[in-house]
């Protein structure tokens, strides 16, 4: 199980949920934080603490979120394998018909 963060981070970005994170897997990005899928232990600190209710589990996040779960695992793509756990994440498919 991981978490994955969404959109209500965008704008808030208060770093509560890195201060929490055991692992340290919640980086900074441009717009918003996000919770690398290979280091995430899937303890739920950081949903606890989130004051926006940004962070969800990967198969409880709702359904105007889900381009969150692809927007997290691209963030991380060359660094982590595995995208997010059992899902199969598409990347830029290669030129040509
Ligand atoms: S605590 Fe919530 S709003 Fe703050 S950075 Fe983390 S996910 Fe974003
Ligand atoms: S669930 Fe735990 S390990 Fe995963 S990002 Fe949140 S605080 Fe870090």
């Amino acid at each position: 199980m991981v978490f994955v963060i969404v959109e209500p981070c965008i704008g808030s970005k208060d770093q509560s949920c890195s201060e929490v994170c055991p692992v340290s897997c919640i980086h900074e990005g441009e717009d918003q934080y996000y919770i690398d899928p290979g280091e995430c232990i899937g303890c739920s600190a950081c949903e606890t603490v989130c004051p926006v209710n940004a962070i969800f589990d990967e198969d409880q996040v709702p359904e105007q979120y889900q381009a969150w779960v692809e927007k997290n695992a691209k963030f991380f793509q060359g660094g982590v394998t595995s995208a997010v756990s059992g899902k199969t994440i598409s990347s830029s498919r290669p030129n040509g018909d």
